[in-house]
């Protein structure tokens, strides 16, 4: 053979790296996933008839662009094969060397990490390598490896499926902070001016993240230092290739980030609060501009942020506000059905969902409505956030209704605390009033309820009591938008039908909207145009809906669905607007809940924090906040 090379020694090598690689492999408890696993292993005759050509197992005959090309797609990424697969097909390189073959050179090379779908480390214990989850795996009779029992997740389906024959990339983090693209003088183009309230808590979200990345960068140099977190031949690939003693490194799974992180967790730990935060704002009150301040400082410096939201309509959204608040970077939107983009932008705005894809790659992370769905009480998306950013990296929470525990934490100083209590406007949110009635209990479906019941008087099938029809007239006499809100979908078309019934109101629009109606966006458009108007609606509205001179009525608000952030959220409706910022909310309850008190207290909270701090327009005080007592009225 040219080059010198003794096909005995390919072999040689070859099968003692695959030794490594089982090795490891069967340390993390993934002994059975040889069995659905291809190692490309080349054998005497084999090699014989390549007549003379190189195997393409050896790194050093394959051009550095291809295996940097395969790095920089992976990189801090969690992909399955197909993933890869077909975002490399995205790409226009060319590729004459199998793409298993690629991975796996990058593999023994340290650029990533191969490991099972679903590792069994114990017979019965078996944990998703993509999102952690260990009790939603479904065994079946797997037709890719023949197993009787192969192990699929159930809890990270909706990404693509992980199953324990394939395989798992968890492309490693290997950026150097000299190389960074820096921006020095980053300030976010804002097209409009932030409110006072707004800007206070911008002022301070860019004080607090000044801090971190005091911590964040001086414990990133210090691990620069140490020569052991860059072992050489790993850190570029222009270096050192892989050879014998690189492989057996890489396959130790050295971890460059933890030694200087463990020093700034020490150094953050004595400080508290110093890598999370959360941002307290009343509904309406603009969060996410608030946030562009800090974000600059931390994409001036090379980092690396993500934008997290629940919806991808919003994704595309706040993709087009940062990319015009920030020009000169790229912003790139990650959502499921998106086009995979060439490579990443410093700034990812992305679904909540798309972080479990991530590994360690993010310096700093923003959750925009942490409270709601899907992130509230997702153990999945918890981790996938957790693991999304590197140790040590900045955690900021944006909510209008921060759960008990997360105050808790920011009370005893384990989570800074940012308040924006007031709207652009200066009003104070308004406190709702509840109007308590004993016979307002949620009514049992009926088989015979039609959809279009008729007004039938005082109290009708529905429990609906005079106070309720009294405010609504007020309202829709006032010329305002009433959100009627209620806890069932079968409610909202019987209570539409009562409200359409209703003789006094003919002539009024009522329109329905819960997720099993299909016409529910050309209702929320129409209800945004019509006023006087009634929208009838499950919680299905109570986020991300703005209707100028709204009032809010939430019927059966003792019910066990509603809690406290979901009243908050549906009261959040009312006084958005600058032209009518003093909405009125009714809570209609038969008993006065845990819920309903936690919601009215929150609010008066927040409008006096806002009155200490003087945030809000003159001659508006008195009237919503020095007053605790709550208008109760018995029917
Ligand atoms: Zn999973
Ligand atoms: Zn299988």
């Amino acid at each position: 053979m040219d080059k010198g090379i003794d096909p005995r020694d390919h072999c040689r090598d070859a099968a003692s790296w695959l030794k490594l690689i089982r090795r490891h492999l069967k340390r993390q408890g993934a002994d059975r996933f040889r069995d659905g696993f291809q190692f490309r292993e080349i054998s005497f005759a084999e090699m014989g008839s390549l007549h003379g050509q190189v195997p393409p197992l050896f790194a050093a005959d394959i051009p550095l662009e291809l295996l940097e090309s395969i790095g920089r797609l992976v990189e801090g990424r969690v992909l399955s094969y197909d993933e890869i697969r077909s975002f490399w097909e995205q790409g226009d390189v060319e590729n004459p060397i199998p793409l298993r073959d690629l991975l796996q050179i990058c593999a023994l090379a340290g650029k990533l990490e191969i490991k099972p779908g679903i590792a069994s480390l114990l017979d019965d214990y078996r944990v998703c390598s993509r999102c952690g989850e260990r009790h939603q795996l479904e065994r079946i009779h797997c037709p890719l490896c023949g197993r009787p029992s192969c192990a699929v997740c159930l809890a990270c389906r909706s990404l693509g499926e992980v199953r324990s024959c394939r395989e798992l990339y968890y492309g490693r983090v290997w950026e150097e902070p000299d190389i960074r693209k820096v921006y020095p003088d980053l300030r976010p183009q804002l097209h409009f001016q932030l409110s006072r309230a707004q800007a206070e808590a911008a002022a301070e979200f860019k004080r607090y993240v000044e801090r971190w990345l005091g911590y964040y960068c001086g414990a990133e140099r210090q691990g620069d230092d140490l020569p052991e977190n860059t072992p050489q031949g790993h850190t570029s690939w222009g270096g050192e290739k892989a050879g014998g003693k690189g492989a057996g490194e890489s396959l130790g799974f050295a971890q460059p980030w933890n030694s200087w992180a463990a020093a700034a967790c020490g150094q953050a730990a004595a400080e508290g609060s110093a890598n999370s935060c959360l941002v307290w704002a009343v509904c309406g009150a603009g969060k996410t501009e608030i946030a562009f301040e800090g974000l600059a400082l931390a994409v001036g410096a090379g980092l690396k942020a993500v934008f997290a939201v629940p919806r991808r309509d919003v994704v595309v959204e706040v993709a087009e506000r940062a990319q015009a608040a920030f020009p000169q970077i790229s912003v790139t939107a990650l959502y499921s059905g998106a086009e995979h983009p060439k490579s990443l932008g410093q700034l990812v705005v992305a679904t909540t969902h798309q972080l479990i894809r991530f590994s360690g790659y993010f310096d700093l992370a923003i959750l925009d409505e942490a409270d709601a769905f899907p992130y509230a009480g997702s153990a999945v998306l918890h981790r996938a956030l957790g693991r999304a950013v590197k140790p040590c990296g900045l955690k900021v929470y944006m909510t209008a209704t921060p759960v008990p525990a997360m105050i808790q934490a920011a009370r005893r100083g384990k989570v800074h605390l940012i308040t924006v209590p007031v709207r652009h406007h200066g009003y104070p949110v308004p406190v709702p009033q509840v109007i308590l009635c004993r016979q307002h209990l949620v009514p049992k479906q009926r088989r015979d309820s039609t959809a279009r019941g008729g007004y039938r008087g005082r109290f009708s099938d529905l429990n609906l009591p005079p106070q309720f029809w009294l405010k609504l007239k007020e309202s829709l006499a006032a010329g305002s938008r009433v959100f009627v809100f209620v806890p069932r979908i079968w409610l909202v078309e019987a209570v539409a039908g009562e409200i359409r019934g209703c003789p006094e109101l003919a002539g009024v629009p009522v329109f329905a909207a819960h997720s099993r109606n299909p016409k529910r966006d050309r209702h929320r458009e129409l209800f945004q145009k019509t006023a006087p108007s009634v929208m009838v609606a499950t919680s299905i509205l109570e986020r991300g809906i703005t209707v100028p001179k709204a009032d809010v009525i939430v019927a059966y608000a003792h019910d066990d669905l509603y809690d406290a952030r979901a009243l908050i959220q549906m009261a959040g409706r009312s006084g958005r607007d600058a032209s009518y910022p003093t909405g009125k909310v009714y809570f209609i309850a038969a008993a006065e809940t845990k819920a309903i008190r936690w919601a009215v207290e929150c609010l008066q909270e927040i409008n006096e924090d806002a009155r200490r701090r003087g945030l809000l327009v003159p001659g508006t005080q008195g009237e919503h906040c020095c007053t605790r007592a709550i208008g109760n009225v018995i029917v």
